[in-house]
This record gives C-alpha cells, structure tokens and sequence, in this order.
C-alpha cells in the first residue's frame, strides 16, 4: 500500500469515530480513493450526489486530516463510477436526498451507459435543496423563474443565451441549480454541463498546462446545455475570456442552449471584453431584484415549515416571521442564516422561538439591518427604476430622460443619508453641489404638481428603506 493510501486509510478510521458509524457508512464507505496530486484529492463514488453529500459536509475535514498527514489537499474531486456498490441502504440514516424527488436520485443510482447523459462531464456539484420546488415565487423574481422554467423545458431554443443577474444572495444559483435537476429528471440523455466561470478557468488552465486543449475544446463542444455562474469572475482574465467567447459562440451555432448568471448586468461588468459583452445580450437578459417585504415573507414560511417539520418540538410564536420579513435584508442566505440561528437556539434551549428570542439571538442581524442607506445604492435603484444605466446617471448628458432621474437620485441622496451637498456632487461624475441644491429644489417643487414624479419618489424611497 503506498503512502497516500495509507493515510487516507487512517482518515477513514477518524471518520468514523468523528461521524459516526451510520454517516460513515453511509457516505464514506462507498468512496473508492483514486489519487491525491496538485492539491487535488480525488475519488470515485458510486453516484454524484454521494459525491456532493460528502463535498459539503466532510470536504473540509477530509482535506484538513490529509494535510495532518503530510498531503496538501484544498479540494476535492468525485468521480462516478456506478459500478461501485452504493450504500447499504437499509443502515441509512441520513434523510435521502431531495433533489427534484426521487426520480433524479433514481436516475443517477441506476448508472448511465457510458457516454450517455452528464456523468462524463466535470459537473461542479448540485445542492440537492435547489430545486424549482424550492424555490418561492414573487414579484421580484418571477421573470428569472419564468425564463429558468422554460429553459429547463426544452423544445426549441428560444431564447440564447439566458443570462440571469442579481445581487449576491437572490437565487441566481438555485435557478441554475433548479435547471440542472429537471433536465436531468425530464430528459436524463441530455448532456448537461454546470460549473462556476472560476471552474471553467481552472479546467481552462490546467487544459494548457497538460496540452489538452483539444480535450478541453471537445468536452465543451459536446454539451447539450451550458451554464456557466458568476461570469464576472472571467473579467480581466483575457485568454480565459477568449476561449470562453469561442466555447460560447460554437454551442450557439450548434443551438445549445447556455444558461449565464452574474452579479451585474452584461454591460457592467467592467474588464469584459465588448464583443462578449454583446454577444451576452442577445438572449434574454433577466435580473433579480432584491426581495420585497412579500417575497421575504413567502420565503420565510416555506424555510421555516421545513424546519418545524424537522423540529417536532418548536414552535413559532405570533408576529417572528413578519418581523423577520421586515427588518432582515433583501439578502436570501442571510434570512435562511437568521433562521437556522433561531431554531439551533430554540432546539438547545427547549422553548418557544419569539420575538424576545430573535431580539437576543439576532441582535447582529439587526442592528446591521438598520444601516443607513447610501448614495451608490440610490444611484443603482434610480438607474433601475427608469430602466437606464448607472453610468448615465454620473454621465455628462443632459437629456430629460436623464437628467430628471439623476435629479431625483440627489434628491433622495440629500433625503435620505446624511451626505454633505459637496459629497454627493462628487458621487454625481463631480458635480458642484450647487448642481445638487438646485436638483433638490427641483424635485421638491414637482412633487407637488406631478404625480409621476410623486410616485416615483414615492415608490422608490420605500424600496430604498425596505
Ligand atoms: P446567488 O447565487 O444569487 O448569490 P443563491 O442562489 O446561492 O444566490 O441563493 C442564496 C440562498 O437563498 C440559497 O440557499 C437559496 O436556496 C436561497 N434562495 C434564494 N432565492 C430563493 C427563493 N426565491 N426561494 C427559496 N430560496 C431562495
Ligand atoms: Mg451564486
């Protein structure tokens, strides 16, 4: 046995007692070890989502215990190879996995024949909770969903690419992740091939490093669907980008659909090269606005039934999930955080989760929630709002589309944060402050004779304090 092997031996061994006899069966025992190189331990596992159980629960450990043992491991790698024995099913413990039902599980279990379906492909792992059932409709995104749906529909391609934007946290993964899964459930032939733009990097790199790009060139020509997540990662790296923009325009030709997401709109992103800009936006082109008070709401309920199903014991009091809906960001993964918090708190101390208990076990969330506003924030409303861009808004230009809107973004930044006249001019592509003074006056002079205006103002300083 060599050395490695050996160590990762003395791994399991920990495991075991570190997770226990039925986790470890269930999960660790399948894995076949391959091969610990470049800072990449790799396995084979029955099926990928034993694969993607164990990358988000016990990668960390796995790579810390091997480099206990000498071995540099940052990450993790897992193979199918559906030959391996799965799990003693009858031992298993843990929930089975939720992904789009059991049919995807089934589907994977059962083993494609080689080259048929994904299982080639380097598919960064799915989180089996991002599903389309999971996932709770509102106003804010239900463009992003209705797309999504139709995407994952199939027929013919209508809109491509499908590029998704949003800020951080408001579900531009789960949609993909949601896509993934109903492919694989509704047509499990196709070819389905989801990585983050920092993946696609690294297979690209490591591609010219072995001299494999004809591989790299081939694996990608042959998907059937493409989504690539937080493309803006790619921004600056230019022969990344380059063969990106090649990938992307060979599986365009061939009418493969792509599925992108980004934290900006194409045009935003700065350090994107422009013909990729533009071939960006062809398709449909969707954005995720920030939740709204009803969305957070509807969010909430659904999490915290799925909690109170796995917490027999707790119970929610009146008004905590209003409140929370209220005063926690627009930020899905921090009202999900907020959440957990709570019932951990209330699982350890026995009692009922009230709003007594989310002042005492929040008070961080909280008190972050009640941050001020600030300028940039009201110049990218603004910009959205009238459907322009945020550099009009610091731009030179003075039509009355323009000027009126950037206006009224001074008006809201002298409202509404505590910036001196000085300061926000020089937000405003420096401006003189007078230019803001007289942008205030402005304002406040039409909001009393034009209801458009009033609105607008209206509409947008709730969104700004929600
Ligand atoms: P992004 O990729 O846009 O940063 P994610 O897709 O990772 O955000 O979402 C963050 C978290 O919030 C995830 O756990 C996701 O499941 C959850 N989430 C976001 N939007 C929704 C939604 N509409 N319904 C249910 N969960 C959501
Ligand atoms: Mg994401």
């Amino acid at each position: 046995m060599d050395v490695v092997t050996d160590c990762w031996t003395q791994i399991r061994e920990r495991l075991q007692s570190e997770i226990g006899r039925d986790n470890f069966r269930t999960w660790i025992e399948p894995l076949s070890f391959i091969s610990c190189a470049q800072g990449v331990g790799r396995f084979a596992t029955p099926t990928s989502f034993n694969g993607t159980w164990v990358e988000r629960h016990y990668a960390d450990r796995i790579s810390s215990l091997f480099r206990e043992g000498g071995f540099q491991v940052s990450r993790l790698e897992f193979v199918v190879d559906s030959s391996l024995p799965p799990a003693e099913t009858s031992e298993r413990t843990a929930p089975v996995p939720p992904p789009a039902k059991t049919a995807a599980a089934a589907s994977e279990s059962v083993g494609l024949p080689g080259g048929l379906g994904d299982v080639d492909l380097p598919t960064s792992p799915l989180d089996g909770r991002f599903t389309f059932d999971n996932f709770v409709v509102g106003k804010p995104n239900e463009l992003a969903h209705a797309a999504a749906r139709r995407v994952s529909e199939g027929g013919a391609v209508t809109f491509n690419p499908l590029f998704l934007y949003g800020g951080v946290g408001l579900g531009k993964t789960h949609l993909m992740h949601a896509i993934a899964w109903e492919v694989r459930l509704t047509r499990p032939e196709a070819r389905v091939l989801y990585l983050s733009a920092e993946q696609f990097m690294y297979r690209f790199v490591s591609a010219l490093r072995f001299k494999d790009m004809h591989g790299f060139k081939e694996m990608f020509r042959s998907v059937d669907m493409l989504m690539v997540d937080d493309v803006q990662f790619i921004a600056g790296k230019d022969s990344t980008q380059d063969e990106f923009f090649h990938t992307f325009n060979a599986l365009i030709d061939q009418q493969k659909q792509i599925v992108i997401s980004a934290d900006r709109a194409p045009g935003e992103i700065d350090g994107l090269e422009d013909r990729i800009k533009s071939r960006l936006q062809w398709g449909l082109v969707v954005d995720l606005h920030p939740t709204d008070y009803e969305l957070r709401l509807g969010i909430l309920q659904a999490k915290a039934e799925a909690q109170l199903e796995q917490n027999p014991g707790i119970t929610i009091g009146p008004g905590v999930i209003e409140f929370l809906a209220h005063r926690i960001s627009s930020n899905v993964r921090v009202l999900e955080g907020a959440l957990t918090r709570l019932f951990a708190f209330a699982s350890l101390v026995g009692r009922e989760i009230n709003l007594d208990m989310v002042q005492e076990c929040l008070a961080d969330l909280l008190r972050h929630s009640e941050r001020k506003v600030t300028v940039d924030e009201i110049i990218r409303k603004v910009a959205d709002h009238y459907n322009l861009r945020m550099s009009d808004l610091l731009s030179a230009r003075r039509a009355r589309n323009v000027a009126r809107p950037r206006q009224v973004a001074m008006y809201l930044s002298k409202t509404l944060t505590s910036r001196s006249l000085p300061e926000i001019g020089r937000k405003f592509g420096g401006r003189d402050h007078t230019t803001v003074i007289h942008a205030v006056k402005k304002i406040e002079e039409l909001k009393a004779t034009d209801s458009q205006i009033a609105e607008d103002v209206e509409i947008l300083r709730r969104m700004l304090e929600a």
